[in-house]
């Protein structure tokens, strides 16, 4: 399978903090992998170093068969890369529907986003019923249905998702992860997935890698995964 992504032997530094030691993960087209972990484990630095947020202290990104570390947030986004941040980030005073529009930034064409726009609202029908409404009034689960819809508004190649069931009730994380697999069964789009809920994390993706304090410490198919006695000691509270 073609790769889309492949992080080599990325370290990143915060100040003192060695945060990535030497961390390798790849994603393949249409592929959605998981990456799981502790808090602090360096889950959101390798999205951090993905997205040019962070420069890396070392190794390389490449992206489409192209560098990509030393590019600037905007221009990776223009590549194709959204992420829907950790905490759902939404424009807290705007309207659903101006929170979608944002997504758009980096096109042009009117006809095309209104077309993603109605598949966007199509896939969310939730956000259909609220398009007016003020972002801040959403329910944690909307609002995260939103952050999604966004980065699809950009109609990325590659989505990162940050902790997306973070904070949400746990019957709304089985509707986002609905809502992924359905993302990945329809869009032509490949899927970096961070989550510390690893059960949730490994049902819906094809591999996973877990990270443990700045390096891979394991990684697999996510069904084997699921069965590994280390995995289910580590990241699955020992079942
Ligand atoms: P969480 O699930 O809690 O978000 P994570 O796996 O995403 O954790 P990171 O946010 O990547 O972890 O953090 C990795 C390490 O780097 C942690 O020890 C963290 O304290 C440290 N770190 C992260 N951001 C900064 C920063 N801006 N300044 C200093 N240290 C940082």
């Amino acid at each position: 399978m073609t790769k889309i992504l492949s992080v080599e032997n990325v370290e990143l530094y915060y100040d003192h903090i060695y945060a990535l030691k030497g961390v390798s993960i790849d994603v393949a087209e249409g592929e959605t992998v998981a990456l799981i972990g502790a808090n602090g484990a360096g889950k959101s630095s390798i999205l951090r170093a993905i997205t040019g947020l962070r420069p890396i202290k070392s190794g390389q990104i490449n992206y489409e068969g192209q560098r990509l570390d030393g590019t600037s947030a905007a221009e990776v986004v223009r590549k194709g890369i959204s992420m829907v941040p950790e905490g759902r980030r939404a424009f807290p005073l705007m309207s659903v529907k101006d929170n979608l529009l944002m997504g758009a930034f980096t096109r042009t064409d009117k006809a095309e986003i209104e077309q993603t726009l109605e598949n966007v609202l199509t896939r969310f029908p939730r956000l259909r019923e609220r398009y007016n409404q003020q972002a801040n009034t959403m329910s944690g689960g909307e609002q995260q249905m939103m952050v999604i819809g966004r980065a699809l508004m950009a109609k990325p190649k590659l989505l990162l998702l940050d902790e997306p069931s973070l904070g949400i009730a746990p019957k709304l994380v089985q509707d986002i992860a609905r809502a992924i697999v359905a993302i990945s069964r329809d869009e032509k789009v490949s899927i970096l997935l961070v989550e510390q809920n690893s059960r949730m994390a490994l049902s819906i993706s094809n591999r996973a890698y877990a990270l443990s304090t700045g390096s891979i410490a394991l990684s697999g198919n996510s069904k084997d995964l699921m069965n590994d006695d280390r995995i289910k000691a580590a990241y699955l509270g020992g079942e």
